[in-house]
């Protein structure tokens, strides 16, 4: 075949291609433009997955009878004039290839009015526009996606599943504008329902509205900026971790993107308080000015690239962290179950006032004393309340301002153990207390060798060993915060770790999970009887501790339980 320039319905099937690969991709387009286009509401109906119809009508500033068919040619946009521009886009769209791609692999009709005219204009095909009756802004109708390149609509799925992408796909949208109202049907059944953030509604609703109300009660809202960068959004608690990231929302600029830069840093983030394949949730809007971000990379625009991305991945992880390790007790979620929490709008500023060095330092707390006097719910009540008792060795129950917390002891105080020894070690080493007898432990020859080349590495953590022979060792000191635990056990438990992951990872990697399992040593075994004192002392710890409110596994280390919640198990005023 001689060389020949493909005709313009052939480029815009094949760039239909790379961007319309499904219905919700029609949407995702369709309703972007919306967006540009300044609407402050979006109504989608969808019949037939999407096959058979999809209709997007927002009211945003319109198009002019005399560039209707201007916006269905390709390469043309009113979002973009010179080359520089390309680094200053604020618009969700760019490259003028939606509607031409979209209208040649459909039946597709556009209407709209900018509300200068009396009535509006509808395009359809190659038509010169027709007047038409439409409020000030835009619809666009495309019906029988695919009809005319069959591979494609072959790959279409069952109705279902089409719309659940569909619906996927407006609620990221819907994410990222919080400021727009969102309604979506199918098959004329009404689905989706975002009223906009402002009259009566609020962000936190209206997070709770896309995402539902677990996700809006497990986590809290974060907000920091620095080096010319905002961030800010909502931060799943660590207990509210899923195994899989399916619920990890980020936005640059308004747009939802995926990027293994901001992805890390998240992970880094929160890789303290996440053990195993586990995933945080999150919504993360990430501002920064024009010129340090580009848009231009792919034609899904679902990826950017950063000017400076170690400074971005910088201020996220730290800004992150900053946040996790300062949720206390009183904040965020810590619910039993399916139990609804204190509802936060802030939750930031909610966190309550702890007075507790003091408390800690006299001793048992005044309050508790009987527990004829139930402490009344007062400004001197801390967070986690007062001891009452112990369940079974394993359980606090402790009375507060609200109800009833309940603390998983040991999971508790080997977080607070654990958080103390990172704490020394980032101070001036662990501290050592030398044992008065050194202890003897047989290790095969393989293991041994590894103590003896992580000798120097063993010490920083307050482990000081010698080998005593080729399958033998001396433990001559243990970190003073274990002083209590079993050196040997301590020993087996760290030498295993190092025996399992040493070799492929360097040990500075591995610091914290050697830190976390030494903790289990040094942490009250359940089934030990503890005294008031002992109980109060502990939740005066973790009141004071960074990231206590989750076990090093990630489980939390302890619940709340409402006066409303305990009333509504006993069927009480209902
Ligand atoms: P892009 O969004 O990249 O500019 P599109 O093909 O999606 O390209 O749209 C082409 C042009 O049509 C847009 O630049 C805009 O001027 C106009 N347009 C499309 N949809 C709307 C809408 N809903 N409201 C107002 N103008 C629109
Ligand atoms: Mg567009």
């Amino acid at each position: 075949m001689p060389i020949r320039k493909l005709d313009a319905s052939l480029i815009n099937q094949i760039t239909a291609g790379e961007v319309i690969e499904r219905p919700a991709s029609v949407v995702k387009e369709l309703v972007e433009n919306s967006l540009d286009a300044g609407a402050k509401t979006v109504r989608v109906q969808i019949e037939e997955g999407g096959k058979r119809r999809i209709s997007v009508a927002d009211d945003g500033s319109g198009i002019a009878q005399d560039e209707l068919a201007l916006a269905l040619a390709r390469h043309a946009t009113s979002k973009l004039d010179c080359a520089e521009d390309l680094w200053r886009i604020q618009t969700l769209g760019f490259r003028g290839e939606a509607l031409p791609s979209i209208a040649s692999v459909s039946r597709l009709t556009l209407t709209s009015a900018t509300g200068e005219d009396e009535h509006g204009w509808r395009v359809e095909e190659a038509a010169a526009p027709a007047p038409r009756p439409h409020p000030r802004g835009c619809t666009v109708d495309v019906r029988d996606l695919f009809y005319n390149t069959p591979a494609r609509r072959k790959f279409l799925r069952a109705d279902a599943t089409e719309w659940k992408h569909i619906a996927t796909a407006l609620r990221r949208l819907a994410l990222g504008h919080l400021a727009v109202t969102f309604e979506a049907s199918h098959d004329g059944r009404a689905q989706l329902q975002y009223p906009r953030v402002g009259e009566g509604t609020g962000e936190a609703a209206r997070l709770e509205a896309i995402l539902g109300r677990e996700f809006a009660e497990q986590s809290v809202f974060f907000e920091d900026a620095a080096d010319g960068l905002r961030v800010c959004g909502w931060l799943g608690l660590p207990t509210y971790s899923r195994s899989q990231p399916d619920q990890q929302f980020l936005y640059v600029n308004g747009r939802y993107v995926r990027d293994k830069t901001v992805a890390h840093a998240v992970r880094k983030a929160y890789e303290d308080v996440l053990y195993g394949q586990r995933y945080p949730c999150y919504v993360i809007y990430l501002e920064a000015p024009s010129g340090a971000v580009d848009v231009n990379v792919h034609p899904s625009k679902l990826e950017v690239r950063f000017r400076e991305s170690r400074q971005v991945h910088h201020v996220v992880s730290h800004s992150i962290a900053q946040a996790i390790g300062t949720v206390r007790p009183g904040e965020g979620g810590h619910d039993a179950a399916h139990f609804r929490n204190l509802v936060n709008e802030n939750p930031q500023a909610q966190q309550p006032a702890m007075p507790l060095p003091a408390a800690r330092a006299s001793g048992a707390p005044a309050g508790l004393r009987a527990d004829l006097h139930p402490p009344k719910a007062s400004a001197d009540m801390p967070p986690l309340g007062f001891a009452r008792t112990q369940l079974h060795g394993i359980y606090v129950l402790a009375e507060n301002e609200h109800g009833l917390v309940l603390v998983d002891m040991h999971a508790a105080h080997e977080r607070i153990t654990y958080e103390r020894l990172k704490a020394s070690r980032d101070a001036s080493g662990v501290r050592m207390q030398p044992l008065l007898v050194p202890q003897s432990l047989n290790l095969s020859e393989a293991e041994a060798a590894c103590v003896g080349e992580h000798q120097e590495a063993l010490q920083s953590f307050g482990l000081d060993m010698a080998a005593a022979s080729p399958t033998q060792v001396q433990i001559r000191a243990v970190p003073s915060l274990l002083a209590r635990a079993d050196p040997v056990a301590l020993v087996r438990d760290v030498v295993a770790d190092l025996m399992e992951h040493g070799r492929s990872r360097r040990i500075a990697e591995m610091e914290n999970e050697l830190l976390a399992s030494m903790a289990c040593h040094g942490a009250v075994r359940a089934g030990r009887q503890l005294t008031m004192e002992e109980m109060n002392a502990l939740l005066r710890e973790m009141e004071e501790t960074e990231r206590s409110g989750q076990c090093n596994h990630g489980r939390p280390t302890w619940v709340q339980l409402s006066i409303d919640q305990l009333d509504k198990l006993f069927m009480r005023g209902q």
